[in-house]
């Protein structure tokens, strides 16, 4: 309220005829008791259209949530299905690298047996002089006999020069 005009004495005031008084302006809403700041007309805008802008964004996220609900889904039914193969292969796996550790102590005791008889059995034929190893071309198709070296030396046989050099 305007401090000049409270400061005027009441009966001295007095409003001439074509005068509204403050009463009067206040009573017809020309003046507010609450004076209301104007508000720039972007932001009535904004207030406006804010309410629509709300339901679209919460229609986004209702999409967006329900299409990672069906994605999540769908994830987790491929990583079952790659666990259930990743644990058969697990199964195999194991069943093959037990048969190859099998297999492989099976080779070294073969590989025993075989340096054992490359390093002491020969082959001695009918009617021959000499002692071979396996595999010798004089013992193709002639008879022949497995002696260890010393007993075959001590007969009298001697090594092959073409198996033995
Ligand atoms: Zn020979």
């Amino acid at each position: 309220m305007n401090p000049n005009l409270n400061s005027i004495p009441s009966e001295e005031y007095k409003p001439l005829d074509n005068q509204l008084s403050l009463d009067d302006l206040q009573s017809q809403n020309y003046i507010s008791s609450n004076p209301v700041t104007p508000q720039p007309e972007n932001k009535k805008g904004i207030k406006k259209y804010l309410p629509y802008v709300c339901l679209v964004c919460l229609i986004c996220s209702l999409f967006g949530n329900i299409n990672l609900y069906y994605s999540n889904t769908i994830l987790k039914k491929q990583y079952e299905q790659a666990r259930s193969t990743a644990n058969i292969n697990q199964y195999w796996y194991d069943v093959g690298q037990k048969h190859y550790m099998e297999l492989l102590e099976r080779k070294i005791e073969l590989e025993k047996e075989y340096n054992f008889y490359h390093d002491n059995a020969v082959i001695v034929t009918e009617n021959g002089s000499r002692y071979h190893r396996y595999g010798c071309s004089h013992t193709f198709g002639r008879t022949y006999w497995i002696y260890n070296i010393e007993n075959a030396q001590y007969q009298g046989y001697t090594p092959c020069k073409d198996c033995w050099n």
